[in-house]
């Protein structure tokens, strides 16, 4: 067994990985723990934090390694990782998402940005920065981010072999999902080749982030009055885009007669309409597009609809315009 290439001070090499629901960050968390544990020997740990919802709420999974004769006493979530991987571009500049992050911290980004833009996007003041286009290699295998990035995490870490893990990948999907078995391992060799890493020391050029423990706000001397809302919300700002798994329903208005199954289907309201006047002079409510801010990516809407007015098409080679239009008149505008 390989001894781990650095610790804290309690003796634990840690993990975090910042993510959304649906791209599989909890099954990597369990895949590696496993493979760290049942396959190299390590003592460890694993667990995630998500919301009710699966699909596009947040998701923090977590994993410690430490020497097998150390017990495992430490279950708090990873707020100094080692390593933090981050599944998504969009969710990358939330605030905390570098929180902890020191000299010593490989930081691996899903994103097709090159290393130095990627810094200066992420703000990253000092640690290693590793880029890697998953989205791009999970649409063209048919698989998942999480797999490409468990790619990634095995040849940047040094100590968490590929085969390790690839025989825990075999293991999971093989029970379930066989025939995806030849995709993810493809996925997973390809994430393990296609980044870039380059090393940032501190040049003052983005304030480090230490992680903190912010006190309790509210207390018995200056919590509100009951039934106040101090923190009103609106569904305005919701904005469910990072959900998206690189496809995107596009809506061929000409083809659209406007019967209304793909608002029933649609779980989050993203379809707007508007009232208006037919030939025979009747008030018809009328399809006029979809509002991409609130779409998941979920798909629904394109199997239900009859009429092929809605196509599935991947979302970085739609035209920026048609995503703010929110519709085409013609599928040759798509591209
Ligand atoms: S299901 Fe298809 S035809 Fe019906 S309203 Fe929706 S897009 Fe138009
Ligand atoms: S893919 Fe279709 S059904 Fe799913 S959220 Fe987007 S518009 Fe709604």
């Amino acid at each position: 067994m390989q001894k781990l290439p650095i610790v804290n001070g309690l003796g634990f090499y840690e993990i975090r990985m910042a993510s959304i629901g649906g791209f599989g960050a909890n099954v990597a968390g369990k895949i590696l723990a496993e493979a760290g544990v049942l396959k190299l020997g390590y003592n460890g740990s694993n667990f995630s934090s998500y919301g009710s919802e699966k699909k596009g709420s947040a998701v923090s999974a977590f994993v410690r390694f430490c020497d097998p004769s150390m017990a495992v006493r430490v279950n708090s979530p990873v707020t100094e990782p080692h390593m933090l991987v981050i599944f998504l571009e969009s969710i990358a500049r939330h605030p905390g998402m570098l929180s902890g992050v020191g000299p010593d911290t490989t930081v691996i980004l899903n994103t097709s940005m090159d290393v130095d833009a990627a810094r200066d996007y992420l703000g990253l003041a000092c640690g290693t920065l590793v880029v890697v286009d998953a989205m791009k290699i999970s649409i063209e295998e048919k698989t998942r981010v999480n797999t490409a990035l468990l790619g990634t995490i095995a040849e940047v870490s040094g100590f968490i072999k590929a085969e390790a893990i690839k025989e825990i990948l075999v293991e999971t999907f093989g029970k379930k999902y066989a025939a995806t078995v030849p995709a993810n391992l493809k996925t997973f060799e390809r994430g393990a080749k296609e980044f870039k890493m380059k090393k940032f020391t501190d040049d003052g050029k983005y304030r480090p982030q230490p992680f903190s423990r912010s006190g309790q706000k509210l207390g018995y001397l200056n919590q509100p009055i009951g039934g106040v809302i101090v923190a009103a919300g609106t569904s305005m700002y919701k904005d469910l885009s990072s959900s998206r798994s690189g496809y995107i329903p596009v809506l061929d208005i000409g083809k659209c007669t406007s019967c209304g199954e793909c608002d029933i289907t649609c779980p989050d309201y993203c379809f707007e309409w508007a009232s208006e006047t037919s030939k025979k002079g009747k008030q018809e409510q009328v399809l006029k597009r979809i509002h991409y801010q609130y779409c998941k990516g979920c798909l629904r809407c394109v199997v239900i609809c009859k009429f092929e007015a809605l196509t599935t098409h991947v979302e970085s080679e739609v035209k920026k315009s048609v995503i703010e239009s929110g519709y085409v008149n013609d599928v040759k505008e798509i591209k």
